[in-house]
């Protein structure tokens, strides 16, 4: 023990988070039970209600979606609740949960308690956003003085804040699914987010989907789309070709489906061509961000790449592009913020941390109606989610789109407001509708024009104009008071601390089972029922509790399910 309160820096991400420590003059990731840094910020219960965090959430939220729980973060600061089992968590609750076993981890690692910690949090992350990030840091047992910007975070991972002078910098952060560009200003040891913009459709995901589509043009009919087995593995397929077009300049791979089959050859140019079009959108957030902030792109001292997908050869060269110099490199990407959670632990701790000044007149969120989409031969698809207000907006906001109806024969148009980032409305929170009278006729001659006003207060109106008759319909939405008083924060941690943990030690495990589950679900015949007889087999051995047969079983298990993975078909070197 040092005496001192142990700080730690935690890096609560959308779809992954990392806990990081200041260790001997230096920011040291802190490996989960499973070794990885990267612990995916799902939560869900097992049969016997025990919590289950990260990588065995993860292989559980297709076989046990009532039980598990993902993309929590993009719901923190409002009311909505998600439900697991016979509970209704909110955000704040589900976040408590992976701050508590990254927690554990940083305790096994540094062999002493942890009770506060550095969180960081999106620049553009509101005042409730905030409040309620602060909350999940209670609720797990740890004191939260401080929430850092991510973005001045992964400045602060590369030692920006020791620049003697005043000092404008970018950040720019490709992550899974969404793109975030900051411009920051050090000055007089103040950190400053001068702006902030984004587009919250665009990650590294869409990357490998382009890779995955390729599929259905060599070969794989359009109807394996609604396989979802089929699709999960063509995913994993995609992303692992996406990482080796960066490392190696090629790819190759097969793929089938029932008596179909397709081989997909890729090189570095050939990928390049097919992003063309999501490189293009990478340069508008950066333009407006620079607009916003006044500076000009000579004028930035640094560029600080972060998010897994500026990984990728191309993404960097164009960032080398777009700024006339070489991005700040040397650290892992998906990395740099909680390192800089770290820095600033390290700082706090010798209390020398850094100030900063708080962005919050932003709408939090995305606004956006339902559309239905019209794929090739004309069959409409229902359901999609089209942004109105882009999250990360500086309030107050107008924004007017126009819409048509679907069917020529429609007497009436109905205006469904969602918030959410989701792609499709059923992941989104919907807020309310609103409905106009349209005349029958072509369907492209009738449309409305629906406008959006989002203004400092979070109050919402929608107001609905049909083009025709310029007749209009209303709809005020106010932002739900999403605080949690004292008292039931200190129910909630009442009610958390109840719920039964498994131990780090049986995670590995735990995870290995719920993998095999995941494929067990996705296959079929006789390779089904040898990942049935594994589970079965590994389910006896846990019994026996004898350790040293368990972990020499789970390496041959590990083996055998990635192997499964891969191949897409079984592999018979285990179970017999
Ligand atoms: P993050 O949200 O920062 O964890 O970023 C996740 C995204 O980074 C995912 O879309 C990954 O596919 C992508 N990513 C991670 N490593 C690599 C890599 N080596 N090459 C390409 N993309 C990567």
């Amino acid at each position: 023990m040092t005496g001192k309160t142990m700080i730690v820096g935690i890096d609560l991400g959308t779809t992954n988070s990392l806990v990081a420590v200041w260790k001997d003059g230096g920011p040291r990731l802190v490996p989960n039970p499973l070794g990885s840094f990267l612990t995916p910020s799902c939560v869900g219960f097992d049969a016997d209600g025990h919590v289950l965090v990260g990588e065995a959430a993860r292989e559980r939220l297709q076989t046990h979606p009532h039980l598990t729980a993902a993309l929590f973060k993009r719901y923190m600061g409002s009311t909505r609740t998600m439900r697991l089992g016979d509970r209704d968590f909110r955000p704040e609750e589900l976040s408590a949960l992976v701050l508590r076993a990254l927690k554990a981890d940083a305790e096994a690692f540094l062999g002493e308690e942890v009770t506060e910690a550095i969180i960081t949090v999106p620049a553009y992350f509101s005042d409730a956003q905030r409040k309620a990030t602060r909350v999940s840091g209670e609720l797990a047992g740890l004191k939260v003085e401080r929430l850092l910007n991510e973005p001045t975070a992964a400045a602060l991972a590369y030692g920006i804040h020791e620049a003697q002078r005043e000092t404008q910098f970018l950040v720019f952060d490709l992550g899974g699914g969404t793109f975030d560009v900051s411009i920051l200003e050090m000055f007089e040891g103040v950190m400053e987010v001068r702006a902030s913009a984004g587009d919250n459709m665009l990650g590294g995901e869409d990357f490998a989907v382009l890779i995955a589509d390729l599929a259905f043009a060599n070969g794989i009919p359009e109807a394996a789309r609604s396989d979802a087995g089929f699709m999960q593995r063509l995913a994993a397929r995609a992303e692992t070709a996406k990482r080796q077009l960066g490392a190696t300049g090629k790819t190759s791979f097969e793929v089938s489906w029932q008596n179909d089959q397709a081989v997909i050859e890729l090189d570095a140019a050939a990928f390049e061509k097919l992003a063309e079009p999501l490189l293009n959108r990478l340069w508008r957030p950066i333009e407006r961000a620079l607009r916003d902030a006044r500076i000009r792109a000579a004028d930035l001292d640094n560029v600080v790449l972060a998010g897994g997908a500026t990984r990728m050869p191309m993404v960097r060269s164009l960032a080398t592009r777009m700024f006339g110099r070489f991005p700040a490199v040397g650290l892992n990407p998906d990395e740099v913020v909680a390192l800089g959670a770290a820095v600033q632990a390290g700082l706090k701790m010798k209390d020398k941390a850094l100030d900063e000044t708080v962005m919050t007149d932003v709408c939090p969120y995305t606004l956006g109606t339902e559309i239905v989409r019209t794929l090739d031969k004309n069959v409409a698809m229902e359901g999609y989610y089209a942004p109105i207000i882009e999250r990360n907006t500086v309030v107050p906001v107008s924004r007017v789109q126009r819409f048509f109806p679907v069917h020529a024969e429609q007497r009436e148009i109905l205006i469904a407001v969602y918030q959410g980032e989701s792609r499709m409305v059923r992941d989104n929170i919907r807020l309310g509708e609103v409905k106009a009278p349209i005349e029958p006729g072509p369907a492209h001659a009738g449309g409305v024009d629906v406008r959006f006003t989002y203004d400092v207060n979070g109050l919402l109106e929608v107001e609905v104009t049909v083009v025709a008759t310029n007749e209009t319909r209303r709809l005020v939405i106010e932002s739900g008071q999403a605080h949690m008083s004292a008292a039931e924060i200190a129910r909630r941690l009442e009610a958390l601390s109840a719920l039964k943990i498994h131990p780090r030690d049986t995670l590995e495990n735990r995870t290995l089972l719920a993998r095999a589950e995941r494929l067990y679900e996705q296959l079929l015949g006789t390779p089904r029922d040898h990942v049935g007889q594994m589970i079965l087999r590994f389910e006896q051995l846990l019994a026996t509790q004898d350790a040293r047969l368990i972990a020499r079983d789970a390496a041959q298990f590990r083996d055998a399910l990635k192997a499964i993975e891969a191949e897409g078909h079984f592999t018979p070197d285990y179970a017999d």
